[in-house]
């Protein structure tokens, strides 16, 4: 199933090129009492979610063209990120400063992962939103893992049982000397979408084809095969460091071919299986 949030947080099941308002099963979820548990609670209660959504009738049918997409998951409590994780990027780095021997970068062995805050979010009818224009802003296109089952200290054997599905990720970054923690965290440098794809429609999330174009020419083209950390590695290790909650996102890491953005950019970045995401870039 493919799911999304939508205009003013309604939920839809994507059917082509509609959606099939599924709102009323949010009732599943129950009434919040502070102090509200760690974990997005739409994919703590997922499965009850989508039998409660295939019991609606009759149901409303939208366009996708004529809704306003957010980010699939609501409330994460972290968003973690994979730095220099596909080979190819990798050496681009290496260039970018002038080393040409492997041994005078980091890794993501060194460097392990880091977080983005969880405001920097949005969906892609938000767009991103340029904070310091006389700074190269780049995109980073990113396959991403939405966790759907807590998850602490487990074995990459075990990994992949824990991840409710997944959706496309722009790990927006304003370059600088600064921590990526800050530079990686600007409102709106998270985008995430334009839905949830559960886990069961994807065969081998380790084999699929990833692009981005900005105003319709090619920027970077990979294919996850080429991560150099795989997803059940990124959670095996992202959990031997903190309990890893439903709607927790994994973004995976980015291939070659980053570049800058500025205001009025047209991005769209397409995972096979998952879908397009359309994002405009403007000034903050
Ligand atoms: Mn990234």
């Amino acid at each position: 199933m493919k799911l999304c949030r939508y205009d003013d947080n309604r939920v839809g099941l994507v059917d082509g090129d509609a959606l099939i308002d599924v709102t009323p099963a949010l009732d599943v979820i129950g009434e919040l009492r502070w102090p509200v548990p760690p974990g997005d609670r739409l994919i703590a209660r997922l499965d009850a979610f989508l039998a409660a959504a295939s019991a609606i009738g009759p149901v409303v049918r939208k366009p996708l063209s004529e809704v306003h997409l957010l980010s699939p998951i609501a409330n994460p409590s972290k968003i973690i990120g994979a730095p220099v994780n596909y080979t190819k990027h990798l050496d681009e780095a290496r260039e970018d400063r002038g080393i040409h021997h492997g041994r005078d970068i980091k890794t993501i062995d060194d460097y392990g992962l880091f977080l983005k805050a969880t405001t920097s979010l949005v969906g892609p009818s938000e767009g991103v939103a340029l904070r310091f224009p006389d700074r190269r802003n780049d995109h980073e296109v990113e396959l991403v893992a939405v966790i759907g089952r807590t998850a602490d200290r487990v074995t990459a054997e075990d990994a992949m049982a824990h991840v409710a599905g997944f959706t496309i990720g722009l790990d927006m970054t304003v370059r600088g000397t600064e921590d990526r923690s800050l530079r990686k965290s600007i409102d709106s440098y998270s985008v995430i979408g334009p839905w949830l794809v559960t886990a069961d429609e994807i065969a081998d999330p380790m084999n699929l084809d990833l692009e981005l174009t900005v105003n319709g020419d090619t920027r970077q083209r990979s294919n996850t095969r080429y991560l150099i950390f795989d997803l059940p590695r990124l959670i095996a290790y992202a959990s031997s460091f903190y309990t890893l909650y439903p709607g927790d996102l994994i973004m995976t890491g980015t291939p070659e071919g980053v570049g800058p953005v500025a205001a009025g950019d047209r991005l769209a970045a397409s995972i096979e299986s998952i879908g397009t995401m359309t994002v405009i870039v403007r000034a903050a």
